[in-house]
């Protein structure tokens, strides 16, 4: 019997798992059966016999090479690649243009790489959109973070022994993860100031009671999808400027502006961090990508005239049962394209499976991978 085989996640930090007790009926009305790495919801707080429970079968030596698909949460190492079989189908988040070597070893492995990151963002295929089910959690675990980490309250209490007044949150990109931090400071009482660069994200914030941070700009930065352009260094000094004034007064800065497949844009200078206040934090979402401060080192908190960076990549991590939980449904829902009957079929005419192939028959089949592959993007 064909089966999926989900991994123990080994890179550091890494809580998460591709699917849970819940969710393994959903994998094995493909007609697959469910193979579990032994302790592969541990850090999540999911015993093995709670997968048992729920219909799947734990992994034995030998296993993993005989998988028709695999599905994990954090990319492969090159050693990890070396376990998979050709004509493996791989389900898991890649991060292609931060590993090409690996991307490189995939398709030289003859593995079938579906990069979750690269699902594309239409109606049919939102149940499968993990980037969107993990940057809901992200956006509000940040405000939850720099709610704790400030010392002082978020929302404006007026009492006998005096008024305090809110907490001034700035959040720079207002994608899925900036919404829901907008959501999530409104919530807590502070008072959200937003900027991006897309047209429909001013009515957005507005719709969530965040008040938007205007950058003139003679063109509107939306670009494919729905995703931003990337913005030239003229607007990004202009947006600096404008932002300072705002940063100068406000007490947390959630930054979640990213470019899909590129570095992140540098939106917050050392001198922009120095005119915060003393005690501020910034919770830098985009860490992983290069950072949208550039004080920021995604592996430790940074701690700058008063003000403390402190990388968010890891943040869906500290709520691993519930990220778990939204990943695993969005894996199941994409199994659905590719499996029925215990059978795989990888069908390039559906516009949803090419758009999120990474390798497939020993190519590197996405087009911008590629190029970086051969020297010729940027
Ligand atoms: P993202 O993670 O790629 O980027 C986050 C935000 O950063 C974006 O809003 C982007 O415009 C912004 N940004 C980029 N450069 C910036 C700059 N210099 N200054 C300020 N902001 C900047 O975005 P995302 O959360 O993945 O969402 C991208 C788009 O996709 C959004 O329009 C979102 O609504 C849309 N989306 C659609 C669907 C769907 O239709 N199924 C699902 C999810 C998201």
């Amino acid at each position: 019997m064909a089966t999926i085989y989900i991994t123990r996640e080994r890179a550091a930090g890494e809580r998460r798992v591709a699917t849970v007790p819940a969710a393994v009926t959903k994998l094995t009305r493909t007609g697959l059966e469910v193979v579990v790495e032994p302790a592969a919801g541990a850090a999540a707080g999911i015993d093995d016999d709670a997968y048992v429970e729920a219909g799947a079968r734990l992994a034995q030596d030998g296993d993993l090479a005989e998988a028709a698909v695999v599905a994990r949460v954090a990319p492969p190492t090159l050693e990890e690649v070396g376990d998979l079989a050709p004509g493996t189908v791989l389900l898991t988040f890649a991060a292609p243009h931060r590993n090409l070597d690996v991307v490189a070893a995939l398709a030289e492995a003859q593995v079938t790489t579906v990069a979750m990151e690269l699902v594309p963002r239409i109606s049919r295929a939102q149940s499968m959109d993990a980037l969107s089910s993990q940057a809901n959690i992200a956006g509000y675990r940040a405000v939850i973070t720099a709610a704790y980490e400030l010392d002082k309250y978020f929302p404006l209490f007026m009492t006998a022994a005096g008024t305090i007044k809110p907490a001034s949150l700035v959040v720079l990109g207002a994608g899925v993860a900036g919404l829901q931090a907008v959501a999530t400071g409104k919530r807590l009482g502070a008072v959200v100031k937003v900027s991006d660069i897309r047209e429909a994200a001013k009515q957005e914030v507005a719709s969530l009671g965040g008040t938007f941070i205007d950058v003139p700009s003679d063109e509107d930065l939306t670009g494919e999808g729905g995703y931003a352009k990337e913005a030239g260094e003229d607007f990004l000094t202009r947006q600096r400027r404008v932002l300072t004034e705002h940063l100068s007064v406000a007490h947390a800065a959630i930054t979640t502006a990213q470019i899909p497949g590129r570095p992140a844009p540098t939106l917050l200078t050392t001198e922009m961090v120095e005119a915060m206040p003393r005690g501020a934090v910034v919770i830098d979402l985009a860490a992983a990508d290069g950072g949208n401060c550039e004080l920021t080192d995604p592996d430790r908190v940074v701690e700058h005239a008063g003000v403390r960076i402190i990388p968010g990549q890891g943040l869906p991590s500290e709520m691993p049962r519930e990220a778990s939980a939204m990943y695993a449904n969005n894996i199941a829902a994409f199994l659905g394209l590719l499996a029925a009957d215990g059978a795989i079929t990888v069908d390039t005419d559906d516009e949803v499976v090419a758009g999120a192939l990474l390798t497939h028959e020993g190519e590197v089949v996405h087009e911008r991978t590629a190029s970086l592959l051969e020297g010729e993007a940027t």
